[in-house]
Order: structure tokens, then C-alpha cells, then sequence
């Protein structure tokens, strides 16, 4: 019996959208979110990376383009 190698524990998410300064608190974003993951009650706002779906919606309507695809670990 041969045995079994462990290359690595598996990425849970490697790219996610995150708002950066400059977010006027419009709302705009969580309007279009489909899982309605983000926090709303602070500026800037908050996305929460464990229930986006990285769809981009609402970096799409962001009238301040302040929401951006990154890196997250
Ligand atoms: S990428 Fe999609 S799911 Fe994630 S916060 Fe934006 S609108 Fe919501
Ligand atoms: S759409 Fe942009 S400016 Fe408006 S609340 Fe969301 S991140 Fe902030």
C-alpha cells in the first residue's frame, strides 16, 4: 500500500471583491447583490467574503468605482 501524499490544504477563495476608501454609503451595491452580503451600516461599506458569490455586480453600478477585484486569503 502506497502512501498518501498531502499537497496542500485546498484554497477556500483566492480572488474577492472588496470596497476600497471613497464609498459615499449609497447603497447602490447592496441593491444589486444577489446574497445581500454586504454590510450596509458602515462607510465604507463591507463585503463579506464568505457569502459573496464574486459575480461583480456591484462593482459594476459602484457610481465611485471603489469597489475592486483582489487577492484575499
Ligand atoms: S460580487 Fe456579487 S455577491 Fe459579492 S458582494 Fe458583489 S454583488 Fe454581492
Ligand atoms: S455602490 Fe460604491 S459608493 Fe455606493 S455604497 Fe457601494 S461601495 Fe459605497
Amino acid at each position: 500500500m502506497r502512501d498518501s501524499i498531502i499537497i496542500g490544504q485546498p484554497k477556500r477563495s483566492t480572488v474577492g471583491y472588496a470596497v476600497g476608501s471613497g464609498c459615499i454609503g449609497c447603497k447602490l451595491c447592496y441593491s444589486v447583490c444577489p446574497q445581500k452580503c454586504i454590510d450596509i451600516t458602515k462607510t465604507p461599506v463591507v463585503i463579506d467574503q464568505h457569502h459573496c458569490l464574486h459575480c461583480g455586480r456591484c462593482a459594476e453600478v459602484c457610481p465611485k468605482q471603489v469597489i475592486e477585484k483582489r487577492n484575499v486569503s
